[in-house]
């Protein structure tokens, strides 16, 4: 690799977010933790009024400005309707798997600031007492969420202070295996997130002026398909770092990056996605050039929204997107080393 990226502050931080909730929308926990995270490596943050986080570095050129943007946001539940028999009934943002929740524990986020945790488990949730445990569909109809408290009551539920409309956070089930294997939800988006930081701690550490004035951006609603929808004024690239793919029809790999030429909205920059092979191969990363058309990154709903710009994606490859994720440490100093090798290239477009 061309830059020594810090692998264990790669992982630190995506621990530390990864923890954090951020279903679609709610900026509240996050964006403190964002502004710790730049104070520690000498920057700031600053925000637009839809909550995206914005960490900008300075470059040669201040006349240009290109976005690096990976999603806070993550799939997750809301508080649907609180049942007369204290349980919770959910509804969904982003593409969630119901399968992959069954007997997971969850945090719910009231609106005055308390936090309960509980459990999701199917309405026939034990072999032992439902003839249909093995056969009842896994999905927002049939599955609810068992607080981990003493209620029996809809007000009981409602005196905790819980009402219709609070986040549901399922815990993200970190873990890093000796080998360098990441499994986590959220590595979509927050692995991106931790490689941008560690991105960050390399320039302020090596003291890198970029090309052209760089911004990072945290947006809140990449899930509903709609987090690039507003871009900083004058930026002319963006570039969504966001998951890769793996499957029987596609090159990638978990410990690959993969540089996606076009997703289910439309196909990417040209010159662009020429830009980030050139990266991949300078920088001595595993690459995969793919065409994900069951996907969308804040990149392509940037350009889709009218924005003047144009729009680029790559990002570590995962399996079992939208579930419990797995990536490779590889992946993702891939996917760091490509950012940096972005931004001290010059562009021939220029
Ligand atoms: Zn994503």
């Amino acid at each position: 690799m061309k830059y020594n990226i810090d692998a264990e502050y790669l992982v630190d931080t995506f621990k530390r977010i990864a923890d954090v909730p951020s279903v679609v929308g709610y900026a509240k926990k996050l964006n403190p933790v964002f502004e710790d995270l730049a104070k520690e490596l000498g920057f700031s943050v600053t925000y637009d009024n839809r909550n995206t986080a914005y960490i900008s570095v300075s470059g040669k050129n201040r006349e240009k400005k290109i976005v690096f943007g990976a999603h806070a946001d993550t799939i997750g539940m809301v508080v649907y309707k609180i049942e007369n028999d204290g349980t919770l009934q959910m509804r969904t943002f982003g593409g969630v798997m119901f399968q992959s929740y069954e007997g997971e524990s969850v945090r719910i986020m009231t609106r005055d600031g308390r936090e309960y945790t509980g459990l999701i488990a199917c309405k026939s949730h034990s072999p032992h007492v439902f003839e249909d445990c093995r056969s009842m569909p896994r999905d927002q109809e049939h599955m609810v969420v068992f607080l981990d408290e003493p209620v029996k009551s809809k007000e009981d539920v409602q005196a905790l202070g819980i009402q219709n409309g609070d986040f549901i956070y399922p815990d993200p089930r970190t873990t890093l295996t000796k080998n360098g294997y990441l499994k986590s939800r959220y590595i979509d988006d927050k692995g991106a997130i931790a490689c941008s930081y560690a991105a960050l701690k390399y320039i302020a550490e090596n003291k890198l002026t970029p090309e052209c004035d760089t911004i990072f951006a945290f947006p809140y609603y990449e899930e509903k398909s709609c987090g690039g929808a507003y871009v900083p004024e004058g930026v002319s690239e963006y570039i969504a770092v966001d998951i890769g793919l793996v499957g029987p029809d596609l090159d990638g790999a978990e410990d690959k990056v993969s540089i996606c030429s076009a997703d289910a909205n439309m196909p990417y920059d040209y010159d662009l996605t020429n830009k980030l092979i050139e990266c991949a191969k300078e920088v001595g990363c595993g690459y995969a050039l793919d065409v994900f058309y069951r996907y969308g990154t804040d990149g392509s709903a940037s350009f889709k929204m009218g924005n003047n710009l144009r729009a680029a994606a790559f990002g570590m490859a995962v399996i079992c997107s939208h579930g419990v994720e797995r990536t490779h440490i590889d992946g993702l100093i891939g996917t760091t080393n490509m950012i940096l090798e972005y931004m001290v290239r010059s562009d021939k477009n220029d």
